[in-house]
């Protein structure tokens, strides 16, 4: 049988946007995938996850056409219909909800399960033409970007990924490079050679603290006043950078005055780092121009978190970093796409008084009476019966029987088990889309490049016909996806300067337009003063939820190396290699006080629920602190719970983020 090798692009919710080969036999059947070994930032390989998409493609339980449901809410019994009697029942009964209880009744819940633009983000014009509640999307980057916004005002810059070629001081702070960054290692390996030293600042040892050339396993919350002290010794050896605060820092005075609270010797302590270590940082970054931080967003997912970004990412500031090639910091390079998204997602024709509903506050949303009742539900690019904090209250929710919920998903999910109307959706091999990043600077474009599974349609397709029959007559809601990328391509911004939807399609990744030299911040922030923010000043927020002797340990759920969030939660090759069940990581000294051995089930209680978990001793995890790696479809759990059922409704310092490094807990031997 002859192969071939197509090109593509990764839709996962990962900095790396990698451009991938997909080689696909006669049938139309995905064969392999590998990364574009001409890509800059691919350079030629993919994640083990997926490396394995081929398997999630191919899945014998992919859902292939649209379903109706025939048993009680909940129990995933459905029975096949046609497109056009699932599209008829959908509009008719949004037609009803919104007569009857308003169109604000109605919530589309939807995420990054797909990063392509058009597959994720236009659906929301076909909403916001129904005029139906706003989602706001905070469960998972929205406290570090308010936190780095903060500090360097909209549109989020990073140093370019392949500047830190030039880095002479790289510090990986709060995040497992390797797993969730991993096109960045060949540069950082690079570095290396030419002289660079790398820090791990981390509560969890992992592959990436191996690699790193030292690992602080730091307390969970620790980060600002660990920032903190290390700005305010800089400032008192006189080592930072004048002449660029001088043009560039809005006010050092109340800087000064929260650094002063946090002396090396106390934030030594309550971070759980040797002073020494401490002492020695700080000396290197005075010697170091070429100091590069890359910050994760595991650290923003607490009571503190925007305060922890903004005390760390002010570092680079500080020092006058960001005037340096190879110096800075990388959150996120989301803000450099300047395309004109006027109207692909509908904000032309978003009403005014939308009512807003926090993601992280699903639960309480499912939960609302009387006229703020939500009498219909959408779900697409996201699973939140997993995914959503407090689970329970999520769970009770969508199984209320007069909530009239659509589910468009590529499986059955455990939300998917909760819909009345079904619809399979396309992957991103089967429609096309058009790709930005926020890990490196390229533009990409990915065709459909194998035909639609059974009967499974794209979301813009399944929103296209739902807008036909509610008579939403809007321009946008009839245009094709090739359209819709034209548009946002045109865009006169200097970045995008000779980038057309032609070019693209032809060349399929091409780099913004960035200067020669580009140093992001190296003139200012991007407030209107161009000033950065130091004053009011980050600080150290005292957490509300503390380890206390009911619950002693702190629970965070970083990413694992083979299942991190839900989307390639079915693949048994993935699963099997992270161990066949979802395990938590506690320290020896936490598992033997309640007397539970390596290998064991035990149950982990929370103010909020409890599940059972395998239990791994290791002093990767630091003493205090549990670590749930990566999050489990609820339903191939031991006990079909949801990690989520730990974790609470409750929000961050800035930008309304999720708490899920937040939860204390307590370990108990299941009772035989
Ligand atoms: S590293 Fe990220 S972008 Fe690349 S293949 Fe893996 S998930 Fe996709």
């Amino acid at each position: 049988m002859n192969s071939r090798v197509l090109p593509s692009v990764c839709p996962l919710d990962c900095p790396d946007t990698c451009a991938v080969q997909i080689t696909v036999d006669d049938d139309g059947r995905m064969l392999k995938l590998d990364g574009d070994r001409q890509h800059p930032i691919t350079r030629g390989f993919a994640c083990v996850k997926m490396a394995r998409y081929p398997q999630r493609q191919e899945h014998a339980e992919r859902l292939t056409v649209p379903l109706r449901r025939v048993g009680p809410k909940g129990s995933g019994q459905f029975e096949e219909i046609s497109w056009d009697a699932a599209l008829t029942i959908v509009a008719d009964r949004v037609q009803q909800n919104v007569a009857q209880y308003g169109e604000q009744s109605v919530l589309p819940y939807s995420y990054a399960g797909t990063m392509g633009l058009i597959e994720r983000d236009h659906p929301l014009a076909f909403f916001r033409a129904l005029g139906a509640s706003e989602l706001d999307w905070t469960i998972c980057a929205a406290t570090g970007g308010a936190g780095w916004e903060a500090n360097y005002g909209p549109d989020k810059l990073s140093t370019p990924p392949e500047d830190v070629l030039h880095s002479r001081l790289i510090i990986l702070w709060g995040i497992n490079v390797l797993r969730s960054n991993s096109h960045l290692v060949p540069i950082l390996k690079e570095a290396r050679k030419a002289g660079a030293y790398i820090l791990h600042i981390d509560p969890y040892r992992n592959e990436t603290s191996r690699f790193a050339d030292e690992h602080w396993q730091v307390a969970v919350g620790s980060d600002a006043a660990l920032a903190l002290a290390i700005g305010g010794e800089l400032l008192r050896r006189g080592l930072e950078d004048r002449d660029y605060l001088a043009a560039h820092a809005n006010d050092m005075e109340d800087y000064r005055d929260a650094c002063s609270e946090w002396p090396l010797e106390r934030a030594a302590v309550f971070g759980g780092v040797p002073v020494e270590r401490l002492n020695l940082l700080v000396e290197k970054l005075g010697q170091t121009r070429e100091t590069f931080i890359k910050v994760g967003y595991g650290m923003t997912r607490n009571e503190g978190g925007g305060n922890a970004m903004r005390a760390v990412t002010l570092l680079p500031a500080l020092l006058g970093s960001w005037k340096h090639l190879g110096g800075g910091a990388a959150l996120s390079t989301s803000g450099a796409f300047p395309l004109n998204k006027s109207r692909y997602a509908g904000a032309h024709l978003l009403k005014p008084n939308r009512r807003l509903v926090n993601q992280n506050q699903f639960g309480q949303a499912l939960a609302l009476e009387g006229s703020d009742r939500l009498s219909t539900l959408f779900v697409f690019n996201s699973n939140p019966a997993a995914v959503a904090p407090d689970s329970a209250a999520v769970r009770r929710g969508l199984a209320r029987e007069d909530l009239f919920t659509v589910v468009l998903e590529h499986f059955q999910t455990d939300t998917a088990d909760y819909a009345d109307v079904l619809l399979p959706a396309t992957t991103f091999v089967e429609h096309p889309d058009l790709y930005t990043a926020y890990g490196h600077y390229y533009l990409q474009w990915a065709e459909a490049i194998i035909p639609p599974r059974g009967q499974s349609r794209p979301n813009s397709w399944i929103f296209h016909r739902l807008a036909e029959r509610l008579g939403l007559e809007h321009e946008v809601l009839k245009m094709s996806t090739e359209q819709l990328a034209q548009e946002l391509l045109s865009s006169d911004h200097p970045f995008m300067q000779g980038i057309t939807f032609e070019r693209l399609r032809r060349e399929r990744s091409i780099r913004l337009n960035l200067p020669d030299d580009f140093r992001a911040y190296a003139n200012g922030s991007h407030f209107a003063d161009r000033k950065i923010r130091f004053s009011p000043s980050p600080r150290q927020i005292e957490f509300e939820e503390q380890p206390s002797s009911e619950f002693p340990l702190r629970l965070i759920s970083p990413p694992g190396a083979f299942v991190l969030n839900t989307s390639m939660g079915n693949i048994e090759e993935l699963l099997r290699a992270a161990g066949g069940e979802p395990t938590v990581l506690v320290h020896p000294d936490d598992a033997s006080v309640v007397g539970i051995d390596d290998g064991q089930r035990a149950r982990i209680v929370s103010a909020t629920g409890s599940i059972i978990r395998k239990v791994i001793v290791t002093s990767d995890a630091r003493q205090g602190v549990m670590i749930a790696v990566g999050q489990w479809w609820p339903k191939l759990a031991p006990d079909k719970r949801s990690l989520n059922d730990l974790t609470s409704q409750r929000l961050t310092d800035l930008g309304g983020g999720s708490l899920f490094g937040n939860a204390v807990v307590r370990l108990e031997p299941l009772v035989a």
